[in-house]
């Protein structure tokens, strides 16, 4: 997609920290330096974490915030399909972005993320799609600046090309201020130790009750990954695929069954 196309092009918004929160008007400058036709259907409330999930055992509810804003009571799956299959039915986004998310989305936090999910979906849908994440250290101010300051340049160069049907984007910023950024490097989804634990607390009435206490686990050491690019300062960007198949292990499984 040229620049003129893009300028024309319809672009939906959307995220997982909710249509309230200061990652989605981040987003929404930067799509609107990209185009002039920008809609933006995001969760009510906070899916982080959500992942692909999709509602199915409930209704939908869409509450129009203007002309162009939602919000659905569902996922970021759940708003990429409101928005594409009914809101925009009849003139579908040709781009589809999320975020910008408050905090990384790299290496296995790819697999949990309703903000690489809005992404994904916009990808199952056959759409160019790019997940947008801003990284920030508790409890320091989010820099959203770094995320504006690149996001358009990021995005219009990533879709100037022809991506496969089945492949989409994921960029993250680094926690530094936009005239720190070293550059943009382009990287693969890095490796992570799984650094989760579950912290049990006691309620008022004596009853224990948990938390999933995420915290991210040391890393491999990967010089083309992403975590390593947002750590030293690089605006990271992982073009990433929905085929989960793993091809080489695929291959050694045929011979392992034949043989049985
Ligand atoms: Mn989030």
């Amino acid at each position: 997609m040229t620049p003129t196309e893009l300028a024309k092009a319809r672009i939906l918004v959307t995220n997982d920290d909710g249509v309230h929160a200061p990652g989605l008007d981040a987003l929404e400058e930067i799509a609107s330096e990209l185009s002039t036709d920008v809609w933006i259907v995001a969760p009510e409330f906070n899916q982080s974490g959500a992942g692909h999930s999709l509602s199915i055992n409930h209704p939908i509810r869409a509450r129009k915030v203007n002309e162009t804003k939602f919000a659905v009571e569902g996922t970021p799956t759940d708003c990429v399909l409101f928005a594409v299959k009914h809101l925009l039915k009849d003139r579908k986004p040709a781009v589809v972005l999320s975020g910008v998310n408050r905090g990384t989305n790299l290496a296995d936090d790819v697999t949990y993320s309703g903000t690489i999910a809005g992404a994904m979906e916009g990808c199952l849908l056959g759409l160019p799609s790019i997940a947008f994440s801003q990284a920030f250290t508790h409890p320091h101010p989010v820099k959203w600046g770094t995320a504006t300051h690149f996001g358009a340049d990021v995005a219009r160069r990533a879709l100037a090309m022809d991506w496969p049907r089945n492949v989409f984007v994921n960029v993250n910023f680094p926690d530094v201020v936009a005239a720190s950024v070293k550059g943009i490097r382009v990287t693969r989804q890095g490796v992570r130790a799984f650094g989760s634990s579950i912290v049990e607390r006691i309620d008022p009435r004596g009853s224990p009750y948990y938390w999933n206490a995420y915290s991210p686990g040391e890393h491999e050491v990967d010089e083309e990954g992403d975590i390593s690019a947002v750590r030293a300062g690089y605006v990271s960007v992982t073009p990433l695929h929905l085929d989960l198949t793993h091809e080489a292990t695929r291959r050694k499984l045929v011979g392992a069954f034949e043989k049985a």
